[in-house]
């Protein structure tokens, strides 16, 4: 690749980064109503105390009810989703 080429980013195609963005939809045990929720991997997760495991809690509230929903991911130490448990609601996908 020439001086050029690398002073204005040509050749080498940039690789677009992974998309940290975790999609779900769940509905609401009472009304039915869904809910699409998107978590960033990079940036929403925490540390559990033991430094062992990530995880994120949401609280979702459907417009519809507003029947509060608690979503809570589990997910190891390479951010690979390992569990999800839905209170109140039904996860979709
Ligand atoms: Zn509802």
């Amino acid at each position: 690749m020439g001086f050029l080429d690398a002073l204005f980013g040509r050749g080498g195609a940039k690789k677009a980064p992974a998309d940290a963005g975790i999609q779900r939809t769940v509905r609401c045990n009472r009304c039915g109503a869904l809910i699409n929720l998107r978590i960033d991997s990079r940036n929403d997760l925490s540390l559990n105390d033991e430094g062992t495991a990530f995880f994120v809690r949401k609280t979702l509230v459907d417009s519809t009810c507003f029947t509060r929903i608690e979503l809570e991911m589990t997910f190891d130490l390479s951010r690979r989703e390992t569990g999800c448990e839905v209170r109140g609601g039904t996860l979709e996908q």
